[in-house]
């Protein structure tokens, strides 16, 4: 009594990791290089270039021109 309870708590999602949306990204922390905010990227900052959050980044891609 009360011990097969426990059983349906718990989620059965699969063997897998969970979310599967394309591959899994590794988010790396990042002080954005124009506004100073806290940020994530998606890519490993690479310390030579400076790192903007989206924000910034969408901010600063060169409007396209043909
Ligand atoms: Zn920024």
């Amino acid at each position: 009594m009360g011990y097969g309870d426990r059983n349906n708590d718990r989620p059965r999602s699969g063997g897998f990791g969970g979310g599967n949306y394309g591959e899994p990204r590794e988010m790396h922390d990042i002080t954005c290089a124009d506004c100073g905010q806290k940020s994530q990227v998606p890519f490993k900052p690479d310390g030579n270039k400076p790192v903007y959050c989206k924000d910034c980044f969408r901010k600063r891609a060169p409007p396209r021109r043909f």
